[in-house]
């Protein structure tokens, strides 16, 4: 897919927590090996019970828009092209408790909508300082 943030647009720091997040390609999600939570972001502690032993689990990346907002005000100079844009917050059918944040890439920001269905699709940017390559998720509609 052709590169939907900018050139110059700051990316996530990867660590020992995120790496699988970032660079698999696969939608990975934590769940506590105590009580079977599983949570997102990742993080040491367990939101539910406080155990710190986690193993991933995939998500297929489907689920509905919980939550949006379009961005009509170029918070950055580097965004001064991309608005207006559709920010979504995902919740994810195979995992409700799970929401992601992401772009919203094929959808007219106007034409967002609560509960839409959405894909998981992903965007290849490498790090300019490590040269790692990430996978930064992000969002299609699912057309019917
Ligand atoms: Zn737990």
């Amino acid at each position: 897919m052709s590169r939907f943030l900018p050139e110059a647009w700051m990316l996530p720091i990867v660590d020992d927590l995120n790496r699988e997040f970032f660079t698999s390609g696969k939608l990975l999600l934590q769940q506590c090996v105590d009580c079977q939570t599983v949570q997102h972001p990742p993080e040491e502690v367990c939101h539910q019970c406080q155990g710190m032993e986690f193993v991933h689990v995939e998500s297929a990346g489907r689920g509905a828009v919980y939550s949006f907002a379009v961005m009509h005000y170029p918070v950055h100079a580097e965004l001064q092209s991309a608005v207006p844009y559709a920010v979504v917050l995902v919740q994810l059918d195979d995992h409700p408790s799970v929401r992601i944040v992401g772009n919203c890439l094929d959808v007219p920001p106007d034409e967002v909508e609560i509960d839409m269905p959405v894909q998981v699709t992903w965007e290849t940017l490498a790090d300019a300082e490590t040269g790692e390559q990430l996978r930064m998720p992000q969002w299609q509609a699912i057309r019917r």
